[in-house]
């Protein structure tokens, strides 16, 4: 009997030594994205590459140029953002962006940093690059986020130039939504193109800023996601980074970027972690999500992209390797 238990006892440690050692194997797989650090980064040659949402050729291609320089990552998504804002035909960023319901055109915008930090300004008139302005409050002031006339008095106290973002044809847009003024929160799937990017440049380092007019025809004081951290973006050097466009609201409640990077962190690719988030969404008890788009992209640390949407025709541009590319995103609500 004694011999038979030396056996069984043998056997019982053999086997738990066994799964302990494949419970730890697991387990660093899980978290293997976090062992990519700088650190480990410094031994490769790192391919710089930025991702945008929706196809933004004059974004893409500031941004790029500054990761073609050697710049920082942080200064490519502020340049690429910044191309967006100056574009008067964009109706849905900077200058030109369609009013709220009251015919003010109110402006969102947030930066992430490598070194996880964060700014912020809401619903900001009369300053068209709102990028910048959340840098500077990221950079220069105690603050994280500011909101409407603060942040517009600090941005004239540095500044910024001022002037009526509200175009011609976003004017003619509105006065003919005023005829019915009908808002419905339940949006049309066009109806919105905020540019989110996230970048990493030659140093390993991940940046993400995103901007935008928020919905138009909103009511006065609505503020998205965009402009909040870990809703419309979140970086976290680590292990990556994801940004979102879409109806605010729904992205709002699920806390959608961090909650991809938080995936991504227990092993989740980008892919893996932007259709999650997504199925957040859509898997809500009595989630009207057939009306609404939302759409996630998201990067991680060792360069790989994921995108993922609710509607069909969201689409991401991308540049790495010297060239800049429109993709299609895969989407949940086939046909
Ligand atoms: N996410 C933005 C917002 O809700 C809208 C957009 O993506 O255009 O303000």
């Amino acid at each position: 009997m004694k011999g038979k238990n030396r056996i069984k006892n043998t056997m019982i440690f053999t086997v738990g030594l066994f799964a302990i050692t494949f419970l730890q194997s697991c387990n660093s797989n899980t978290v293997s994205n976090k062992k990519v650090t700088n650190e480990s980064l410094k031994t490769e040659k790192i391919t710089p590459i930025v991702i945008g949402t929706w196809n933004f050729p004059k974004a893409i291609e500031a941004a790029s140029q500054v990761l073609k320089n050697g710049g920082s990552a942080l200064d490519a998504v502020e340049q690429g953002c910044r191309a967006e804002e100056a574009n008067a035909e964009n109706q849905t960023v900077g200058i030109g962006g369609l009013p709220d319901r009251d015919g003010n055109v109110t402006l969102d915008a947030c930066v992430m940093n490598e070194k996880g930090d964060y700014g912020a300004v809401v619903g900001v008139q009369n300053i068209k690059h709102v990028v910048s302005l959340a840098r500077k409050v990221m950079e220069d002031t105690p603050h994280a986020l500011l909101s409407g006339r603060g942040a517009e008095q600090f941005a004239e106290s540095i500044g910024f130039q001022q002037e009526d973002l509200l175009t011609e044809s976003s004017k003619k847009a509105w006065e003919e939504w005023k005829i019915k003024s009908e808002y419905k929160p339940i949006i049309n799937i066009e109806n919105h193109d905020t540019i989110g990017m996230l970048a990493m440049d030659v140093e390993g380092n991940i940046s993400g800023a995103c901007t935008t007019s928020g919905l138009a025809y909103k009511m006065a004081g609505r503020i998205g996601d965009s402009p909040v951290v870990g809703a419309g973006l979140f970086v976290d050097n680590e292990v990556g980074a994801a940004v979102a466009t879409g109806l605010g609201e729904e992205v709002l409640k699920t806390v959608g970027s961090f909650l991809i990077v938080e995936l991504m962190r227990q092993g989740k690719s980008p892919q893996e972690a932007c259709e999650e988030a997504i199925k957040r969404i859509v898997n809500k008890p009595n989630s009207n999500y057939k009306d609404f788009q939302v759409c996630y992209i998201a990067i991680n640390k060792k360069g790989e992209v994921g995108s993922y949407a609710i509607h069909e025709w969201f689409s991401y541009n991308i540049y790495t390797n010297g060239e800049s590319k429109n993709i299609k995103s895969d989407f949940y609500l086939k046909p």
